[in-house]
């Protein structure tokens, strides 16, 4: 079978930007390519269309620790003044989450909406929403996705988002997912987004609303770095992570273990866990 290729064009920084689309100006490249991803927090070209850099942003906040980040990172980005964050209130069955949102938010002195979408917790079958479930960990649920996976999750989030953002004259849209260290989710997968996006722009007219995933290909110990450089360790503090709602974390399910690795990897402390042992 023919191998799929892939377009590319490079950043300021001389790294390659992954297009799953053609452009005008890009040239063909062999595929596989595994050139590192530009870091750069000011490499306007860090991802494709950043000829829109200086037009606003909608950040989808959870209260996590990547979606903190994303705020932040986007901050930095766009300017406080143009971010703004979503929240969704899915039914998730520890509201802890929707206050950590709301606490984060309001750190980072931007306005949040909180939308309402009540139809995951109606399907059930999932771990967050279902309190008849226990989350499982990824070592008791090798072979398939952990029961943590709310199906159609972030494709929902993001079209909401997009249509917000529609709504607002926004063009912007981050969101924290990462295809990297994490359960293996497949709608936190870069080809994921690329599709929605395409879906998005066609299906709204909106040919330049863009999603930006700047964790993607980041480990965890790269995004407690990210954290660091662009101020959102004092936020950090007051985000939840842990999918048992546990306070302090349990520090046993797969979101708590993946948080507590990659700050002992990245060799920094985790404000939540010292602030909550203070508390
Ligand atoms: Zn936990």
């Amino acid at each position: 079978m023919r191998a799929r290729r892939i377009l590319v064009a490079r950043c300021e920084n001389g790294y390659t930007m992954r297009l799953p689309w053609a452009r005008d100006n890009a040239p063909d490249a062999a595929p596989g390519e595994t050139d590192p991803v530009c870091r750069d927090l000011d490499c306007l070209s860090m991802e494709h269309c950043m000829e829109q850099h200086t037009d606003k942003a909608l950040v989808v906040l959870s209260g996590g620790q990547d979606s903190t980040t994303c705020l932040f990172w986007a901050i930095r980005r766009f300017g406080q003044a143009n971010v703004s964050a979503v929240t969704f209130d899915y039914g998730q069955r520890h509201r802890i989450e929707l206050e950590a949102a709301s606490t984060v938010a309001k750190l980072a002195g931007v306005a949040q909406t909180v939308l309402p979408i009540d139809t995951f917790a109606a399907i059930g079958g999932n771990a967050l929403t279902d309190a008849s479930l226990t989350p499982q960990t990824g070592e008791a649920h090798t072979d398939a996705l952990p029961n943590t996976f709310v199906p159609g999750r972030n494709l929902i989030f993001l079209t909401f988002a997009a249509a917000l953002a529609y709504t607002r004259g926004i063009g912007h849209i981050v969101t924290g997912v990462a295809q990297t260290d994490y359960s293996g989710y497949p709608d936190c997968r870069e080809n994921t987004l690329k599709a929605l996006e395409l879906a998005i722009r066609l299906g709204m007219d909106a040919p330049r609303l863009t999603l930006h995933a700047p964790l993607m290909y980041m480990t965890k110990a790269e995004t407690v770095h990210l954290a660091e450089e662009v101020g959102a360790m004092a936020a950090m503090a007051w985000s939840h992570t842990c999918y048992n709602g546990a306070v302090p974390p349990c520090g046993e399910c797969d979101s708590c273990r993946l948080r507590a690795r990659g700050f002992a990897e990245a060799g920094v402390a985790d404000p939540l866990i010292e602030r909550t042992a203070r508390s």
